[in-house]
C-alpha cells in the first residue's frame, strides 16, 4: 500500500538515499531540509524515475516552519503515515580537541586548541537542539496526522555514540542518547494509538560531515578513521544502502509488532569491546 513518507534532512546524504529506496516501493515522499535546492533535487529524480516526490524548505526547529510544510504536504499528497526524523548532526563548537585531557593541555595556548573547559555553551545547545529538539517538533506536528490511523509509524536516526559515547564528541553523543531515550519513550506513549516508532543506531558512513575528520585531503584514513575501522569487525564504513532495507522493514507492516527499538547497523562496532 502506498504511504505518504515526510523525511526531513532529506537533502542530505543518508536520508536522500532512504527516500529514493522508499520512493521505488511506491510511497508518495515528502523531502523537507533547510537547503531547498538539496530537498528539490533529490524530489526531481525521484520524480524522473517515475516516483512522486516532492521537495520542501522545512527548518524542524520552527514549529511555524514545520506547519507551513505540513499543510504544503497534506494538500499534495495526503495525511503523512510514515516520519523520518533524519535533520542531525555535530558541531566543532561542541568537541574537544583531544580524546583525553591531559595536564599540559591547559597550559596549551595554539588557536582553535579545546579542552572539555573551554566547550561553548552555545555549540552544546546547537547540538542537543538540532538533533533532540529537531526529532520532537516535527514529531508534535507530523503524528497528529497518525492518531488512531492504521499502518503509521515514526523513524529517528540515533547513532552509535548512544549506547556508548565518541571520544570529543560529548554533544553529539548525549544528544542521540536522547533520541534513542525519546524512541522508547515515544513507542510507549503511542502505543495505544496505533504509532509505532524506532530508530535506526548507524556506524560510521563517510559523509559530508564527518569526512574532514576521518580522511586526509589524499584520501588515506585519519588516525580517527583508522581507529574506526579496526573497531569495525566488518572492517569498513557503511555505505548509506546499508540502511535501507532495516528502513523498508520499520516503515512496513511485516514489523507490526515492533516499536521502541533501536537498531545498529554498524559492522558489528557495538558488539566489539576491541579485544
Ligand atoms: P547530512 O549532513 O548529509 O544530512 C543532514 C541534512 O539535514 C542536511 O541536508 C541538512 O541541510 C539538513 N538539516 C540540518 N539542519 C536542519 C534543520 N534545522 N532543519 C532541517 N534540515 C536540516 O548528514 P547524514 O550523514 O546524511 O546524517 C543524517 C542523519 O544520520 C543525522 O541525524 C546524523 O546525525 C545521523 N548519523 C549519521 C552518521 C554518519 O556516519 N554519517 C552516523 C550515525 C548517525
Amino acid at each position: 500500500m502506498s504511504k505518504v513518507v515526510v523525511i526531513t534532512g532529506a537533502g542530505g546524504v543518508l536520508c536522500s538515499t532512504l527516500a529514493k529506496a522508499l520512493a521505488k516501493k511506491g510511497h508518495k515522499i515528502a523531502l523537507l531540509d533547510l537547503k531547498l535546492e538539496a530537498a528539490e533535487e533529490v524530489a526531481n529524480g525521484i520524480n524522473a524515475n517515475g516516483g512522486t516526490a516532492i521537495g520542501i524548505v522545512a527548518n524542524v526547529l520552527e514549529k511555524e516552519s514545520l506547519e507551513t510544510a505540513k499543510n504544503e504536504i497534506n494538500k499534495k499528497l495526503g495525511r503523512c503515515d510514515i516520519l523520518i526524523n533524519g535533520a542531525g548532526g555535530n558541531h566543532p563548537l561542541g568537541t574537544t580537541s583531544n580524546p583525553h585531557l591531559k595536564e599540559d593541555d591547559l597550559n596549551n595556548t595554539a588557536e582553535g586548541f579545546k579542552t572539555f573547559f573551554d566547550l561553548d555553551p552555545e555549540g552544546i545547545k546547537f547540538v542537543f537542539n538540532l538533533n533532540f529538539i529537531g526529532t520532537l517538533l516535527p514529531t508534535q506536528i507530523f503524528a497528529k496526522d497518525m492518531v488512531g490511523r492504521k499502518g503509521c509509524s515514526i523513524l529517528n536516526i540515533s547513532s552509535m555514540n548512544a549506547f556508548t559515547p565518541l571520544t570529543k564528541i560529548p554533544a553529539y553523543s548525549g544528544a542521540k542518547a536522547a533520541v534513542s531515550n525519546f524512541t522508547q519513550w515515544l513507542a510507549v506513549h503511542f502505543s495505544k494509538v496505533g504509532i509505532r516508532v524506532n530508530a535506526l543506531a548507524p556506524g560510521f558512513f563517510l559523509t559530508d560531515q564527518n569526512r574532514t575528520l576521518l580522511t586526509e585531503t589524499d584520501g588515506s584514513l585519519t588516525q580517527r578513521g583508522q581507529q574506526i575501522i579496526d573497531q569495525t569487525p566488518m572492517g569498513r564504513y557503511g555505505e548509506p544502502d546499508d540502511l535501507v532495507s532495516t528502513t523498508l522493514y520499520l516503515c512496513d507492516d511485516a514489523s507490526s509488532f515492533v516499536t521502541g527499538v533501536v537498531i545498529p547497523i554498524d559492522g558489528g562496532f557495538s558488539a566489539y569491546s576491541g579485544v
